[in-house]
Order: C-alpha cells, then structure tokens, then sequence
C-alpha cells in the first residue's frame, strides 16, 4: 500500500498551509455571477434564504458574465450547434463559429490572426515551446502571471527574468542575450495582484532598439482599456507594434471560458502546427465560442459601458483614500486595500461579508509575504448604490478592526 506511507506526507503539507493562515475555502455562490450574489455560507439557509451581498472579487467587468444577450447567444448555439465537439480543432473540432470568433478577435485587435485555445492559460503555456528553441531568449517581467511563468519554464530558451517594470533591468537583458537568434520580451499587459500597467510604449521602443519581439498578456485589459477597449497596446499608442497578444474570454469578454493568442499570421500559423495544448486539447464548445461573439459585439458598442466601469472605479476608489485605507494608486479598477498581515486580510473579508460586501483576502504566495491585502474589483454592472454601501461597509470593518481612525 504505497498511499499508506504517502499520506501523511500529504497531511503534513495541508496542516502547514492551514497554519500559515493560507488554507483557500471556496464559497458556494446560488445563482449567477453579477454584481450581486448570493453565497451560500453567508447564511447556511439555501438559495432562498441568502440575502444578496456586493460582489467586488470578480473579473466580471463590464457585467457581461450574464448579460441577457450573451446568455440568449449561448442558449441559441447550443440548439443550433449542440453541445460539445468531442475533438481537437485539427481533427473534427472546428465549426463555423469558431472560425468567425477568430477572425472578430482579430478584427477587434487589429492583427493579423488568431487562435483560440481552451483558456489563456493554455494559450501561455502553449506559446513559448512552440516559437522558441534554445537558440533564443525570452524576457520576462518578475510579475507575470503564473501561466505565463509555467510557459516560459517548458520552453528551452535562455531566460532572463527582469525586475518588475524595470526597463533599465530589461535593457540589461537585451544586451545579454544579444548574440540570441530570437529574443521575445513577455509581460502582462495589467498585473492582476496590483492593477499596475507594464510600460508598454518603452518596452516597445526597447523591443525595436534591440530587435526583440514583444508579447503582451492582455487578460485583464481586453475589452475595457484604452479608449475603445483594445487593451494595454491601445493605452499606450502601440497598436499594431506588439507582436503577440494573448488574452482570455474569461474576464470581461462573457466570463465563460477559453483564451486566445493573436498577432503576426506566420507566428498563428505556426502555433496551430505545434502548439501541445491547441493539438492535445478539445475545441471550445460552440455555445463559448458564439458568446464570445456577443460578447465582442457588445464590447464593439461599449463605450457607455467602459465610462461607467471607469465612473464607478473612481468612485469607490475616492471613498475608500477619504476613510483613509492605503489603496495602491492606479487607474484599473483592481484597486488593492493593502493590510500586510494575512490574517487581518482574511478577518476583514469574512467582516465584509457579514455586511453585505463579498471580498477576498490575497495572502502569500499570490502576493509577497507582508503584502496581504484586500483587492477590490469594481465592475460596470455596479450600481453608485451597490458602492456606497459597500464603502459604508468598509467603513465600519475598517474601524472597528482598527484599520483607519
Ligand atoms: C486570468 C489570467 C489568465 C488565465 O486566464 P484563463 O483564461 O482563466 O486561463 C492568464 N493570464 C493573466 C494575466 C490573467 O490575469
């Protein structure tokens, strides 16, 4: 019985995380996602009895995980197109809509092509084995999302991890790697844990002083920055000059599931020849795919819809610097109440959620030890109402936690 000796291993391991204050619970939403939800262990009284709370943990952030039209695109797919594909693209996995869902991420970005892949996170591990051998480098900035970490570990490429939007660091690598055949510069377009923009139009003047490639995780930007929502390379005037964008559907275009990369043809082309999770990997059901579609649609049009996400992040963001909490400047709706100690981030999202505002505690090692802290996401599907009660709620757990005066 090889488990038997393996076990406490196992155990031992689960009781340090729940030591260290770090045991992740999962609470049990009743109904879909939006800007209010009902959780089922706020009150252990069922669907019925659960009083809705103010959601500020979602990525949902033009209130398109459950729009109506979004919704009604799904349900009409599955009738038209049924449920599941039962196959990879390359073998009996594409229909129609998927093909069209490519060619309107790409219409949107403006590149020149796109694949689809199950999520982003796919899509990142899927892309730099597939362009780069050990002859090249990749750049990559120290806070990049995890699945872009795990990409860049399988690939054999030398690896150069520079500081966190240090462009003297990256410059440094760049000179380094000089006599490398291709270099690619990765980062996240919006760093998730602190809402801080990477500095694109500098890592892209460094990119063409240096003749590297430039790819953008544009994950929590499609759809929503930059002035029609194109994302970070829009924000900073350098569209058209990012060379790979990847990005995810499962944030503010539908929420459903599914990512894509998107950018130069040739480099599409060759991801669709090699890329281990887009070969080895089921397509997309059909009812994501025409929802992303929607969801595109709608973003197309959002323009009031991106004005009331920005109206409601300043908003919340002023109320909580005027009680005098510590909120990480930006201008992304993931505005950080940094805490520093796990534990009160942990007490202060369970006392949020007695009054009504569901939060969640980030602790080690999603964010760096001492960095504990409360991150807040404000969606368009808010209403000021949902916001002025949720800063009430600060208010009050603040102060009697004894974290503002
Ligand atoms: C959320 C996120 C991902 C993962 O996207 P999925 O489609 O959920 O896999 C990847 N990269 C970044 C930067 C993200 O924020």
């Amino acid at each position: 019985m090889a488990y038997e000796k393996i076990k406490p291993l196992i155990d031992r391991q689960l009781d340090d995380i729940r030591k260290a204050g770090l045991y992740k619970n999962e609470r049990v939403l009743l109904g879909p996602q939006g800007g209010t939800i009902r959780v089922a262990t706020h009150c252990n009284q069922g669907a019925m009895g659960s009083p809705p709370v103010i959601n500020l943990c979602a990525n949902n952030y033009l209130g398109l995980a459950n729009h109506p039209a979004v919704v009604e695109a799904a349900a009409q797919a599955v009738r038209t197109h049924g449920y599941g594909m039962a196959s990879v693209r390359f073998i009996c996995g594409t229909q129609d809509l998927h093909k069209e869902l490519e060619r309107a991420i790409s219409d949107f970005l403006d590149t020149e092509d796109t694949i689809l892949y199950s999520s982003c996170f796919d899509a990142n591990t899927g892309l730099f084995e597939t362009l780069l051998g050990e002859e090249d480098a990749v750049l990559s900035d120290a806070l990049n999302h995890a699945s872009v970490i795990d990409g860049v570990r399988l690939c054999k490429a030398q690896r150069y991890r520079y500081g966190h939007g240090d462009m003297a660091d990256l410059e440094k690598g760049l000179q380094q790697t000089a006599g490398r055949r291709i270099r690619l510069i990765a980062t996240d377009g919006v760093f998730s844990m602190d809402g801080d923009f990477a500095p694109l139009d500098r890592i892209v003047e460094l990119a063409e002083r240096y003749g590297a490639l430039v790819m953008v995780d544009d994950s929590h930007a499609t759809g929503f920055i930059g002035a029609t929502g194109r994302g970070t390379p829009e924000a900073f005037g350098v569209s058209g000059k990012v060379d790979l964008i990847t990005s995810t559907l499962g944030k503010a275009v539908g929420g459903g599931t599914g990512g894509f990369t998107s950018g130069r043809r040739e480099l599409i082309e060759l991801l669709r020849q090699r890329s281990r999770p887009y070969l080895f990997s089921n397509a997309i059901p059909p009812m994501i795919a025409a929802a992303g579609l929607k969801a595109l649609a709608l973003i197309d049009q959002g323009g009031e819809l991106r004005a009331r996400l920005q109206e409601n992040a300043a908003f919340l963001r002023k109320e909580l610097e005027q009680q005098g909490f510590q909120v990480k400047p930006g201008r992304h709706p993931i505005m950080p109440v940094m805490l520093g100690d796990a534990a009160l981030a942990s007490k202060m999202a369970d006392r949020l959620l007695e009054e009504g505002v569901y939060v969640i505690g980030f602790s080690y090692p999603v964010v760096p030890k001492g960095e504990a802290r409360i991150r807040v996401q404000v969606s368009a599907a808010h209403t000021r109402d949902d916001l002025a009660k949720a800063a009430k709620a600060f208010h009050k757990v603040g102060r009697e936690l004894a974290i503002i005066a």
